[in-house]
């Protein structure tokens, strides 16, 4: 093979693993985003369940207050019944009596519904708060993950492009231009000629290309695409 082929392989390569570490390295940053979410929406579900403990607490004071306000007014209408004289009156005070009894035992039973509530959000909230607590410890586990393998990439990086530069200084400045244009615009800019398919485009060239490249005595492009050809077959 060219000697000048073998250093432009050396030379693909490196770029290509360039290249993936870069793709990696811009990975991170949206790996790392998913996480901070996961945490977010695990602790969003978790105040949204000690909320819902809030209110019912909240609805089950007022409850109580309400039924106290009853049963006062009761003890204010037994008095006045015993003070009056009028039997329209005393007989209209026993159905308010009769109807706050009866306000006071839906509020009792709605008491009740809310105790047996707060129990089960009492348990909702210690079993939300243990998987939060769970996914925190995971979420920060994968945090330090990714920033290990930032801190790993970043190095690999550095000694590839250390290494690469090392390569592309020793080489003709044109055939490196030519070189780094294919490899940016085509994704690879040396390709094998297999069968007299280039293995870039994947189209067939000519016979005189096939017999160039054979040759081993020059710089050969694909006619197609351009990509510069090496006898792969
Ligand atoms: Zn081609």
């Amino acid at each position: 093979m060219l000697p000048e082929i073998e250093k432009l392989l050396v030379l693909q390569d490196r770029d290509r693993k360039i290249r993936t570490v870069k793709q990696e390295l811009k990975l991170a940053p949206l790996e790392r985003k998913e996480l901070d979410e996961k945490l977010a929406d695990a602790v969003k579900k978790l105040e949204a369940v000690k909320l819902k403990g809030k209110e019912t607490e909240v609805e089950r004071k007022k409850l109580e207050v309400e039924a106290q306000a009853k049963r006062d007014s009761i003890a204010k209408f037994q008095t006045q019944k015993f003070q009056t004289r009028k039997n329209e009156e005393f007989q209209a005070l026993n159905n308010e009596i009769k109807r706050y009894e009866g306000e006071i035992q839906s509020i009792e039973d709605r008491e009740l519904e809310l105790m047996d509530t707060a129990e089960k959000t009492r348990i909702k909230i210690a079993e939300t708060d243990k998987e939060t607590q769970a996914v925190k410890a995971q979420v920060e586990r994968q945090i330090a993950d990714i920033a290990a393998k930032v801190e790993a990439l970043g190095g690999k990086l550095k000694e590839l492009e250390t290494e690469r530069a090392g390569f592309a200084g020793a080489m003709d400045e044109d055939l490196l231009d030519t070189f780094n244009r294919l490899f940016a615009n085509k994704n690879e800019a040396v390709v094998a000629l297999e069968h007299g398919v280039c293995m870039g485009c994947h189209m067939t060239v000519t016979t005189q290309t096939v017999v160039r490249v054979k040759g081993n005595r020059e710089i050969v492009h694909c006619e197609q695409c351009g990509r510069i050809l090496y006898p792969g077959e």
